[in-house]
C-alpha cells in the first residue's frame, strides 16, 4: 500500500501526517507527529490513529551544527522512521504560507513552480523559507517523488479589489502590500462542510468561518467563495490572538520606536510574542484552558477584549458579505470552548441569533447551536488541514 506524507514546516518545528491510499472523505491519518526544538533541543514525537505514542525520543544534532543543518537532519530522521514502518510514499503535499498572486489553487512543484514560491520569501520571511526547505531537500534526494504545495493565502484571491487593497499608495499595492488572508487549508476544508452542515441556501448565503486558535482569523464567505478575510499582509492582523495583537494603530510601531527606543525585532517580538491573551493577562497564559479556569482579574479583562473583538470582526465580515446567514466556528477555541462561543456570539443578539445552550455543550462532530428560533445559523465544525492537502494531493496527482 502506498501512502501520502503531509509536511507542515516552521521556523523551528516540522508537524507531519501520513494518510493511505486511496484518500477517501473518511480518511484518517494513520500517523502523525511532529519534531520540536529544532535549533535547541530537538524532540521527535510520533503517534498512530489512535493517539497512541509509538515514539517519543530527542534527535542529538551534532556540536555547532547550523539551523539549516539540523532542519536537514530532522526531516532526514523523520524519512528514516517511515521508512522503518514501511510505509512507501506516492507523494508529499506540504503547507505552504504564500502562493502569491500567482498561485490560487494548489501546484505540483517543479523545479521552476520552486523558484517562484522563493521570490515570495520576503512576503512571508517568518514561515515561507522554513516551508519550502523540506521540499528542496526532497526534491533532491527524491527526484522522482511528486510534490504538491498547498497555499495559506489561495483561498482568498476570491476576495473583491476592495477588500484586498489597502489605502497606501499604489506602487505598494502593485508590489504585493495587500490582504493575502491565511489558514487558507482550513477555509477550504471547512467551505466544504457548508452544505451537509448548514444545507444549501444558508451554505450559499452570507457566512463568517471563525478559525479560532492559538492564531486565529476570520473569512467570510459567499457562494462559498472568500469575500473577506480579517488577516492581512501578514497573519499579525485581526482578531486578537494568543500572543498576537490583531489589528492595532500602526502609528503605536512608531511610538513603541521612538518613544521605548525598541528595535524593529524587539517591535517585532512584542505584537507577535507578547500581545494578545499573553499580553493583556499580564503574562498569565495565552491558552484558554488556563485562561477560562482563572479568577485573575487581568485574564477576565484579556478575555473580555478577546470576546469584544472577534465579534467586531464579525459584524465588520458580515457587511462585507452583504448579510449574515451563519456563523461556523473551527480551530482549537472555536471546536472546544462553548464559552467562547456563547461570549462571542452574545454580542451578535441584536441579529437575531440565538444559541441553544445544550447544542452548544456538544462537543466532537460537525453540528449545529443555534436556536429553533434563531435568525442566524451557528455551527461547529472541526477542521481538519491536513486532509485537505491531503486531498489536493491525491486529486491533482491522479493517484
Ligand atoms: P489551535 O491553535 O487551533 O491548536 O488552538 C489552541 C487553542 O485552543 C489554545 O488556546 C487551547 O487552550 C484552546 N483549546 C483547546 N482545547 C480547549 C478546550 N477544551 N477548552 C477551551 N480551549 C481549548
Amino acid at each position: 500500500m502506498k501512502s501520502l506524507l503531509i509536511i507542515n514546516a516552521g521556523s523551528s518545528s516540522l508537524k507531519f501526517a501520513v494518510f493511505n491510499l486511496p484518500l477517501t472523505q473518511d480518511s484518517l491519518s494513520v500517523y502523525r507527529g511532529q519534531i520540536d526544538g529544532i535549533g535547541a533541543n530537538i524532540t521527535f514525537v510520533a503517534k498512530d490513529v489512535d493517539g497512541k505514542v509509538l515514539l517519543d525520543t530527542t534527535i542529538m544534532a551534532p556540536e555547532g551544527s547550523n539551523l539549516e543543518a539540523q532542519h536537514q537532519l530532522s526531516l532526514e530522521r523523520l524519512l528514516a522512521w517511515i521508512e522503518e514502518q514501511h510505509i512507501e510514499l506516492a507523494a508529499v503535499g506540504h503547507r505552504v504560507l504564500h502562493g502569491g498572486k500567482e498561485y490560487c489553487a494548489p501546484v505540483v512543484v517543479t523545479p521552476e513552480v520552486l523558484k517562484v514560491l522563493e521570490g515570495f520569501i520576503p512576503l512571508g520571511p517568518l514561515h515561507q523559507p522554513h516551508n519550502l526547505r523540506p521540499i528542496g531537500v526532497l526534491a533532491k534526494k527524491f527526484p522522482n517523488l511528486p510534490q504538491v504545495a498547498c497555499f495559506d493565502t489561495a483561498f482568498h484571491r476570491t476576495q473583491p479589489w476592495e477588500a484586498q487593497t489597502y489605502p497606501i499608495p499604489r506602487k505598494f499595492t502593485e508590489e504585493g502590500v495587500i490582504r493575502w488572508g491565511f489558514h487558507g487549508s482550513s477555509y477550504d476544508f471547512i467551505s466544504r462542510q457548508l452544505e451537509d452542515v448548514l444545507g444549501k441556501e444558508k451554505a450559499n448565503g452570507g457566512v463568517v468561518i471563525a478559525h479560532i486558535g492559538n492564531g486565529g482569523s476570520m473569512a467570510a464567505t459567499r457562494e462559498r467563495k472568500c469575500v473577506a478575510t480579517t488577516m492581512g499582509f501578514t497573519a499579525l492582523e485581526g482578531m486578537m490572538m494568543g500572543t498576537r495583537c490583531g489589528t492595532i494603530d500602526a502609528s503605536i510601531v512608531f511610538h513603541l520606536m521612538n518613544h521605548y527606543k525598541y528595535t524593529p525585532e524587539q517591535v517585532s517580538d512584542i505584537l507577535y510574542k507578547e500581545s494578545g491573551l499573553l499580553g493583556v493577562s499580564g503574562g498569565f497564559s495565552q491558552d484558554m484552558r488556563d485562561l477560562e479556569a482563572s479568577d485573575k482579574p487581568e485574564v477576565k479583562e484579556a478575555l473580555k477584549l478577546f470576546y469584544y473583538r472577534a465579534a467586531r470582526e464579525i459584524g465588520s465580515l458580515a457587511v462585507a458579505a452583504g448579510g449574515l446567514d451563519a456563523i461556523v466556528f473551527t480551530g482549537g477555541i472555536g471546536e472546544n470552548s462553548p464559552v467562547a462561543r456563547k461570549a462571542i456570539t452574545d454580542y451578535l443578539t441584536w441579529t437575531g441569533l440565538k444559541l441553544d445552550p445544550e447544542l452548544n455543550k456538544i462537543r466532537g462532530k460537525a453540528h449545529c447551536i443555534e436556536a429553533a428560533d434563531s435568525k442566524v445559523a451557528v455551527a461547529v465544525i472541526p477542521t481538519n488541514e491536513e486532509w485537505m492537502i491531503a486531498h489536493h494531493t491525491f486529486t491533482l496527482l491522479a493517484l
